[in-house]
């Protein structure tokens, strides 16, 4: 090991003596009946007040359409709101959130899936999530609250169960103005025009052949912060693959051609930050550069109730990535099949 590694690893270490452990928040609790068989998991009530906050910076690497509200026929507004002197996209929480939900649980079937692979065979996440969770887990509608995703992301089965998300996310904007970061009626590039937009306006269109829709450019930045409780190292570094898959996918309307990003992770740290996404909109307004700086020479700040946070940056962050498939394997093998003893 050289001795870049080595420090990495007594990083990660000093992080992961912060957090909580898999058993104490991710394994399901189990209830059984007077003969020891299970009958029940679901997922633990969390206690504890430890944070984990992750920090980033989203950058647009095709048009992003971010639209919470319902569609005007045959044209598309996004969100824009007036903060700090400035017209700004807004990318609001809910929107991410439901993106990286989704993208979290994708990457949960298929390593749930690769885990069960004998060499020989590979076994389904259906049958897997039926042993181990007692049923499938389906968003948005048919949440298992006992699986990993569900511990994360919260969750309610009607008269059944409910569980808390544990995971934060806040409202965020692009750091230029709209003059330079939106195509919209009467910039330079005019609204978009989409043609592969179509399916999802069959209902109102009538003789209209095209659609325009305004759209964040290529190149827009959107500061962003995550705050998870009760976290696992697990969490963590499920979280940072999460953002590369959701990225991929897209976010947004109209993500299977829109919304793809590419995210710098700037931080993370077992306190609380002591700074908003609208200061760190403030950062950027003098340059990204400035922006990234604030946190490659470790002047941003964080706090916890007691003690020192421990903080990554850089090449740190990458390494904590790597901890995924090793603590994907002891979340895995903690679980008990259901039905047996
Ligand atoms: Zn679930």
């Amino acid at each position: 090991m050289s001795e870049n590694e080595n420090t990495q690893s007594q990083n990660i270490q000093k992080l992961s003596n912060q957090l909580r452990s898999i058993e104490e928040v991710l394994t399901p609790n189990y209830q059984r009946d007077k003969n020891g068989k299970i009958t029940k998991a679901v997922v633990k009530p969390y206690y504890t007040k430890q944070f984990v906050t992750i920090v980033g910076l989203k950058t647009t690497t095709s048009r992003f359409l971010p639209v919470s509200h319902e569609g005007y026929s045959i044209e598309t507004f996004i969100d824009k709101v007036e903060l700090l002197g400035k017209t700004r996209a807004e990318f609001i929480a809910r929107k991410m959130k439901g993106i990286e939900r989704r993208a979290h649980m994708a990457m949960f079937r298929e390593m749930i899936e690769d885990n069960s692979n004998d060499g020989k065979n590979k076994r389904k996440f259906t049958e897997i999530f039926e042993e181990k969770f007692g049923r499938v887990c389906y968003i948005p509608d048919q949440l298992c609250i006992t699986c990993w995703n569900c511990s994360l992301f919260g969750g309610l089965r009607a008269g059944e169960s409910a569980a808390f998300s544990r995971i934060r996310y806040f409202d965020t904007y692009s750091i230029e103005g709209a003059e330079t970061c939106i195509a919209m009626d009467g910039s330079e590039e005019g609204m978009g025009i989409g043609n592969q937009v179509y399916e999802d306006l069959q209902k109102q269109r009538g003789a209209e052949t095209y659609h325009q829709y305004e759209y964040v450019k290529v190149g827009t930045h959107f500061p962003f912060i995550v705050i998870i409780e009760n976290p696992t190292l697990l969490d963590v570094a499920g979280y940072l693959k999460t953002v590369e898959i959701a990225d991929n996918h897209g976010y947004g309307k109209y993500s299977v051609n829109h919304g793809k990003f590419s995210t710098q992770i700037l931080a993370i740290s077992s306190g609380f930050p002591k700074f908003s996404v609208l200061d760190m909109l403030g950062w950027g307004t003098g340059g990204i550069d400035k922006l990234i700086t604030k946190f490659s020479n470790g002047s941003v700040k964080f706090e916890t109730n007691k003690g020192d946070p421990v903080s990554l940056f850089g090449d740190d962050i990458v390494a904590v990535k790597n901890e995924l498939v090793s603590e994907f394997k002891a979340y895995c093998d903690s679980l008990k099949d259901m039905g047996s003893k």
